[in-house]
C-alpha cells in the first residue's frame, strides 16, 4: 500500500501516519523527520535546511525529492510506504509520479486531512505544552510566529497538490477536526474501500 497524507501543519498526519504504520506495518516517510534527523547530524542536507526550517519556509524542492527518492529505495519501503509531508508543491508531486513510474509502481490512496485553519494555531500551542510536559524537546518551527509562516507556504505552494490529486481521483478527503480516534476510524474506512 503506498499512500500520501497531505494537510496543512499541524493538522494531524504525523498521529494519524504513526497509527497507520502500527496497523499495516508500512513505514512512515516524513520528510520533516528526515529533515530534521539530517540537521541533528550535520550533513551537506542539514546544514543547507537548517535556517530555512526554523524560519518555516520550504526547503528546496532540489533537496527534498533527492531524499524521498533515496529513502524508496530502502528495502522497508518495498512493501509499501506514507508519505506524511510530501509532496508539498506541485514539482514534487510530479518528481513522485516519475520515481514511482520509474519502477512500475503508482500510489493507491492519498488522504488529505481538512481542518479549520483558525484551529490549528492553539492547536500548535497545545503540542508544544504537551512535549514540554512530557519532557520531550519542543519544536523551534512549532512557536506561533513560526508556524503562521508553514501555514502561509501550505497554502501558497501546497494547497495546490490536493486539486492535483482530486483531478486524478485519487483523493479522499477526511475530517480531521474531530477527536484522534474518530479521525483514525475515518481514515481506515476509507482505507477499506468505504
Ligand atoms: P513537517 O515536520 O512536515 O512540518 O516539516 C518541517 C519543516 O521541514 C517544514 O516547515 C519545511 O521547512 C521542511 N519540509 C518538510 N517536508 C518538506 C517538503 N516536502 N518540502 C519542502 N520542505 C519540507
Amino acid at each position: 500500500m503506498r499512500l500520501i497524507f497531505l494537510g496543512p501543519p499541524g493538522a494531524g498526519k504525523g498521529t494519524q501516519a504513526a497509527r497507520i504504520v502500527a496497523r499495516h506495518g508500512i513505514p512512515q516517510l516524513s520528510t520533516g523527520d528526515m529533515l530534521r534527523a539530517a540537521v541533528a547530524a550535520g550533513t551537506p542536507v542539514g546544514l543547507k535546511a537548517k535556517a530555512v526550517m526554523e524560519s518555516g519556509a520550504l526547503v528546496s524542492d532540489e533537496i527534498v525529492i533527492g531524499i524521498v527518492a533515496d529513502r524508496i529505495e530502502e528495502p522497508d519501503a518495498r512493501k509499501g510506504f506514507i508519505l506524511d509531508g510530501f509532496p508539498r508543491t506541485l514539482a514534487q508531486a510530479e518528481a513522485l509520479d516519475a520515481m514511482l513510474a520509474s519502477k512500475g509502481l503508482s500510489l493507491d490512496t492519498v488522504l488529505e486531512l481538512k481542518v479549520d485553519q483558525s484551529k490549528l494555531v492553539d492547536r500548535i500551542v497545545r503540542r508544544a505544552e504537551e512535549a514540554k510536559a512530557a519532557g520531550q524537546p519542543v519544536r523551534k518551527d512549532d512557536d506561533p510566529a513560526v508556524f503562521t509562516t508553514r501555514l502561509e507556504a501550505y497554502n501558497r505552494d501546497t494547497a495546490v497538490v490536493s486539486p492535483y490529486y482530486a483531478g486524478r481521483g485519487q483523493l479522499i478527503e477526511i475530517d480531521g477536526m474531530r477527536p484522534i480516534d474518530e479521525v483514525t476510524a475515518a481514515i481506515e474506512k476509507a482505507l477499506a474501500g468505504g
